[in-house]
């Protein structure tokens, strides 16, 4: 017996008016969990605006919140550039008004054994993790202090933060820093009414091109994406409603004590040794290399 599915996608957890006349601004929020992160908040009554380089990947998630009957707003931004943040930042809140809620969601990641990874590599990732979502909350707050309004901030994390992420170090890195941030800007600004939260997601399924990179990111991730029943405690994926769900409550006024958290949402794959038996070690290298070279994943 699996965890039981969630209720169906639409199905709406918060009030409708939760976010009513606030304007939700979502980095990545065109594609994959961002994008279902974004169609929630819609949901719930939020503007929301999609933050991205991609015109294209803007399109679908402006589309994506049309569809569930929200207000959207597509607006171009490179979280690695503080200046681009700040006119995003300006055209967003011309057009949807003030901001009062940050995802920073958006991220790069592919594998890749650290001593072939380059400086560029290396710099990119965490360029768009660490440093983005650092440059985009500081600016936020700089915007909400200056109104003397409240505001709250979540970041999408990862587990191996924790774990480590054999082939992904750059991205495991950047999550770990992410997460230990959340907590320094949670006691900066808690007298200030912001909140920072961060949300790890787990296992999600390929809904675009973008996943598998992601999910190869860990080593045993490919393995894990085609066989969730056998090599996840919960055996099943999450699914990306259930991400909105938990997105939208932390940062609703339901949980306004609640800052500084990161939340695991992950069936207890991350969680799950037993004793100090493991399964056979592989040494990463040579996975990744059978990959590389076209062997399905599953063996
Ligand atoms: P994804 O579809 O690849 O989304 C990444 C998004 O980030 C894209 O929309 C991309 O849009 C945007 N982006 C990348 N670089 C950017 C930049 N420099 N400036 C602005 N936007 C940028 O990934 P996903 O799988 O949905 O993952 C979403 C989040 O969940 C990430 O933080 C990821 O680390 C985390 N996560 C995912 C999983 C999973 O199972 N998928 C597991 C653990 C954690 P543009 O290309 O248009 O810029």
């Amino acid at each position: 017996m699996a965890l039981q599915r969630p209720p169906e996608l639409g199905t709406r957890m918060l009030p409708e008016d939760t976010f009513k006349g606030q304007t939700v601004y979502v980095t990545g929020g065109g594609t994959g969990l961002g994008k279902a992160i974004a169609i929630e908040f819609a949901r719930c009554g939020a503007n929301v605006a999609i933050a991205s380089r991609d015109e294209g990947h803007r399109a679908a998630g402006v589309a994506a919140i049309e569809a569930v009957g929200g207000k959207a707003f597509g607006t171009a931004v490179d979280v690695r550039v503080p200046q681009a943040i700040a006119d995003s930042y300006d055209q967003v809140e011309q057009a949807l008004g003030p901001i009062s809620v940050l995802v920073n969601n958006a991220a790069g990641n592919f594998a890749v054994p650290a001593e072939r990874m380059s400086p560029n590599a290396w710099n990119a990732v965490i360029g768009i993790v660490l440093n983005g979502t650092f440059f985009c909350s500081t600016e936020m707050a700089r915007r909400c202090m200056a109104r003397g309004a409240g505001g709250a901030i979540l970041n999408i994390g990862a587990t191996y933060a924790w774990t480590g992420g054999p082939v992904a170090s750059h991205s495991a890195a950047a999550k770990a820093g992410v997460t230990n941030l959340t907590q320094s800007l949670a006691v900066e600004w808690a007298p200030d009414n912001i909140r920072v939260n961060c949300l790890a997601p787990g296992l999600f399924p390929a809904a675009d091109r973008s996943r598998q990179a992601l999910t190869m990111g860990g080593a045993g991730g490919g393995e894990a994406t085609t066989r969730p029943t056998t090599t996840v405690p919960g055996q099943r994926h999450g699914e990306a409603h259930e991400l909105g769900w938990a997105a939208t409550y932390m940062c609703s006024p339901f949980a306004s004590y609640l800052t500084g958290h990161t939340l695991v949402l992950d069936g207890g794959n991350w969680l799950r040794r037993y004793g100090l038996g493991m399964p056979e070690f592989t040494p990463v290298r040579e996975v990744f290399e059978r990959r590389q070279g076209g062997e399905a994943l599953n063996t």
